[in-house]
């Protein structure tokens, strides 16, 4: 079997590194802040003190890290995986980056001749720990064959879009649909409140109805029980927001919904939500509507 590395152990890539380990592949990773790891050498894997061990002993390497930044930091940095790298190494990079960035490191990585795939995800915690993400991928088609197997260890369904960025691409129109469910629904719950409407019923009645989806029978709950423990945070989603305004503005597509949502998040951010579940814009409008959230 291949050997595997992985680097970015957060709430995503704990349990899919897991996944990966759980398969028989032979595993190392590597996490900037090194407990995170422990669970993980508790099911036989190793763990090392930089992406460029994890480079040195991988075929091909895995990185879930929050953004742009961190995954050009564990690839090109002091102790970054090209300092480990040897020619035919592949990085799939499932974090979720812009497209124009990705393109930015593939070529980046191809004078190291490292072949890279761009592969984000949709799924949450739950999806991560149960291998059923929903996989985007881009890049070289022959290097997506070569690791399909790998990647149904984490994916129930794994979709090869096209060249390089082409994932990135899809990752972030799909989690536009997200951040404007998650402010819909977050507006419905505080007019609702503000009316003296009982929410745990008006959940229910939600959830139950034909305008439910998944991810609105989910982040319900966290409103109706002010539990934002994070699963998706709110800064990686302001985050995203920024990054799906980047891409309209250099393709010339006009989002204006996209721009409120993301001034609310960055709203949101500054107000300290950052380190909670996404579901917490719904504290800011609550705040706004004068009530405690
Ligand atoms: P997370 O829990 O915040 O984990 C982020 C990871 O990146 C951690 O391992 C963190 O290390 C590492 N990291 C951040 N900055 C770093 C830096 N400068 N140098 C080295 N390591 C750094 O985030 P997550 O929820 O797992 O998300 C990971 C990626 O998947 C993000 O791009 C996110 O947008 C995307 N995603 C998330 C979800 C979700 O539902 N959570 C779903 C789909 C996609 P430390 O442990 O040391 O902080």
């Amino acid at each position: 079997m291949k050997k595997v590395g992985f680097i970015g152990l957060g709430l995503m890539g704990a349990p899919m590194a897991a996944n990966v380990a759980r398969a028989g592949y032979p595993l190392t990773v590597y996490n900037r802040t090194p407990s995170k790891a422990e669970a993980l050498v508790a099911l036989g894997v190793r763990a090392v003190e930089s992406p460029r061990l994890v480079a040195e002993a991988s075929d091909v390497v895995i990185t879930m890290l929050s953004d742009a930044r961190a995954v050009k930091e564990g690839a090109f940095g002091e102790e970054g995986l090209v300092r480990g790298a040897h020619p035919g190494l592949v990085v799939i990079n499932m974090s979720t980056i812009s497209p124009e960035e990705t393109r930015q490191i593939a070529d980046q990585f191809a004078t190291y001749q490292i072949s890279m795939l761009d592969a984000p995800v949709m799924g949450s915690i739950g999806p991560a720990t149960s291998g059923t993400l929903e996989i985007l991928v881009g890049g070289d088609e022959t290097v997506f064959q070569e690791n399909k197997e790998l990647l149904a260890t984490m994916g129930k369904n794994t979709y090869y879009l096209g060249p390089q960025g082409t994932g990135a691409q899809l990752k972030l129109s799909m989690n536009l649909i997200v951040a404007a469910e998650l402010m819909c629904l977050s507006e419905a719950m505080v007019m609702a409140a503000k009316a003296g409407l009982d929410l745990s019923q008006v959940g229910q009645i939600i959830s139950a109805s034909n305008i439910a989806s998944n991810l609105i029978a989910r982040k319900i709950n966290n409103i109706i029980n002010a539990d934002f423990q994070p699963a998706f945070s709110l800064k990686n989603m302001q985050k995203d927001t920024s990054l799906i305004l980047q891409s309209a503005n250099s393709l010339g597509v006009a989002l204006p919904a996209v721009s409120v949502i993301h001034a609310l998040f960055t709203a949101a951010k500054e107000r300290g939500y950052g380190e909670q579940d996404s579901s917490a814009i719904y504290c800011v409008l609550a705040e706004l509507a004068g009530l405690s959230c």
